[in-house]
């Protein structure tokens, strides 16, 4: 049989997950455990240790344990940041391209290699539980996970021999795992809190559509944060008693970092436990040993600045989802650190619900991608995943105005048609170019694509409908096309990077889009006046050509002026000046009504 596994990639931990007879197994792995660390351990040449003996030994050589290599994944070298360096003991240099690489002392390797070694290890984990080869996979990602992201995902599969079949968003994943009462038409609220990334998503699901109607995520938060204040202040503690800096020791500052990580764990079942760390460091009078009973409240207090990103991104993703936070009918709770109690209150606080835990939060994403491959592989009744476009997408129009044709956090896949028509008689090519953003300029949006349709029937401007149609898929891949109607000509544009962006990057767009609402209002209004102005000068223009009933002089000479001086104004580009000539040409086409001749120009959008 051609099974389909389900593998949760995750930044600390990974899982991989089999659907079967209405059963999902969490496969374990060779050590016995459910969850396998995502650490390798590049020893030599042959000897490449992936999982808990790789991540014990990430102290005594974290040079060459290589862990939280997810975030490192499809990103540049230049766009790494000390943020995202945090923590991190081994070395990164720049590769070709500005990729990055990762310095293991005997060689250099890509993330993708890295993560890819993580698959293996998966892969084989679920090739050993059921005896035969596993070639196919769903791997599951953040939902704030760019294109690059994704992509390097994928190659990571691929190097590891797996077919992948579908890279899913880790909180849509949840929702099919939770197995939600498909019968009863809700929204859900899927609360993913793990290692390094935070995910709030809106979904709303009506029989067999799961529709995400929003997602907002941090992706740098997690529980990595927590351990990183907890490091920090019993690193401060123990430099105050003893003036020995742990930090500045690689090794010591890696143990610190186990067993405050250790601690936090505890403290979500426990109100008190012991940080104890013997030989930590060497002082004058000898060995120093590290030992402090740390209470929950402790914990709490030190972790308290970071309960509002938590809030904030579940307002974001509320905001998004046009709902009101009593629409949401249960919240799932995902990923390790929402063990933490804290957590649970604030999460319980904000929706005014009892958080859904049925699920083992470090399971449940592979669980899903589980449920997600059986359904691809036929086992399971079909639904229908349905994400978001984060931001509107659309080309530009003649004059630079963008006309959206998807707009912001529409439903995918999708498929939206609008027709458009040429701006100059016998316009034998039109150049679409494909945009991304919310600004109305078009210029001031990110460029997707250029495409030119030529071989357009000739005709007067206006007359050719010009349909473009824009297609999205499942895996959010944009497909542009643009059909001259009458020729049936056609061409069209596939665009794998619809900008999966980070949850930053979108509030940044969103927020200079806002900034900019006035000089967008500016710009639209100047070619709305400019176009309005250009036939009503076309018109009038007809009138003084009319040789069978010539018009009064006096009356021809304001119409040349206002002609004249509308042009002018538009080429100055001075809003108020446009307006003031615009009215005047309003003011005399009303004055001739009866004598212009109405022409009926259609309500297409212009191209050129
Ligand atoms: P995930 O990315 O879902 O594997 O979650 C990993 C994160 O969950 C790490 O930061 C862990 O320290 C954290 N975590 C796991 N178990 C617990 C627990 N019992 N209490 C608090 N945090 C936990």
């Amino acid at each position: 049989m051609d099974r389909i596994i389900g593998i949760d990639l995750g930044t600390t931990n990974s899982v991989v997950a089999y659907y079967e007879h209405g059963q999902i197994q969490v496969i374990p792995n060779s050590e016995g455990s459910k969850t396998t660390p995502s650490v390798v351990l590049f020893k030599g040449p042959n000897e490449i240790i992936v999982g808990e003996l790789a991540k014990r030994q990430v102290v005594t050589s974290p040079k060459q344990a290589v862990r939280s290599i997810k975030r490192f994944m499809g990103l540049r070298y230049s766009e790494l940041t000390p943020e995202r360096l945090r923590g991190i003991g081994y070395d990164l240099v720049r590769g070709p391209d500005d990729s990055i690489l990762v310095d293991v002392g005997w060689t250099k390797v890509t993330p993708e290699e890295v993560s890819a070694h993580i698959l293996r290890k998966m892969r084989r984990t679920a090739e050993d539980f059921f005896g035969e080869e596993i070639t196919r996979a769903v791997i599951t990602v953040p939902a704030y996970f760019n294109d690059n992201q994704r992509s390097a995902t994928k190659r990571a599969g691929e190097l590891a021999g797996l077919d992948v079949m579908r890279i899913i968003n880790e909180p849509t994943a949840a929702a099919l795992a939770f197995g939600v009462d498909r019968s009863v038409e809700q929204n859900l609220a899927v609360f993913d809190f793990g290692g390094g990334t935070l995910d709030v998503s809106v979904l709303h699901v009506n029989r067999d559509v799961f529709e995400v109607r929003s997602t907002r995520g941090d992706t740098f938060l997690g529980g990595d944060n927590i351990d990183e204040l907890l490091m920090a202040h019993f690193a401060r503690l123990f430099e105050e008693e003893t003036g020995v800096n742990l930090l500045a020791d690689v090794q010591a500052a890696q143990r610190l970092r186990e067993a405050v990580e250790k601690v936090k764990c505890e403290l979500s079942s426990m109100q008190q436990t012991l940080l104890s760390l013997p030989f930590i460091a060497a002082g004058d009078g000898g060995p120093l040993h590290l030992n402090y009973t740390v209470m929950r409240s402790e914990l709490e207090q030190l972790a308290r600045p970071l309960w509002p990103r938590l809030i904030e991104c579940c307002e974001a993703a509320i905001a998004d989802s046009h709902l009101a936070i009593r629409d949401i009918a249960s919240v799932l709770l995902v990923g390790g650190s929402t063990r933490i109690p804290a957590v649970q209150e604030t999460v319980r606080r904000y929706f005014g619900c009892e958080p859904n835990r049925s699920l083992n939060p470090d399971e449940a994403v592979a669980a899903g991608a589980a449920v997600q491959a059986s359904i691809l592989s036929g086992g399971l009744r079909e639904v229908l995943l349905l994400d978001v476009t984060p931001l509107s997408l659309g080309i530009e129009l003649s004059g630079g105005l963008f006309s959206v044709l998807i707009p912001r956090n529409s439903s995918i896949p999708t498929t939206v048609n609008k027709t458009f028509t040429t701006v100059r008689d016998n316009q034998t090519t039109v150049k679409i170019k494909v945009l991304q953003g919310e600004r109305k300029i078009a210029a001031e949006n990110h460029l997707l694509g250029v495409f030119q349709l030529t071989g357009i029937s000739p005709a007067p401007k206006e007359i050719p409908e010009i349909n473009v149609c824009f297609q999205i898929d499942a895996n959010g891949i944009l497909q542009v096309s643009a059909t001259d109607v009458t020729s049936g000509t056609s061409k069209s544009i596939v665009i794998e990077s619809i900008g999966q962006l980070s949850g930053e990057a979108t509030k940044q767009i969103l927020a200079v889009a806002e900034e900019a609402a006035a000089e967008d209002q500016a710009f639209l209004r100047k070619i709305q006046l400019r176009e309005s102005g250009a036939v009503m000068s076309a018109r009038l223009q007809q009138l003084l050509n009319k040789e069978d009933k010539p018009l009064d002089p006096t009356v021809a000479l304001a119409i040349k002026e206002a002609i004249f001086k509308f042009d002018l104004a538009v080429a100055a580009g001075v809003l108020a000046d446009i307006e003031k000539a615009f009215e005047r040409l309003e003011q005399l086409s009303a004055e001739l009504a009866a004598e212009l001749l109405m022409l009926d120009s259609g309500d297409e959008d212009l191209i050129y």
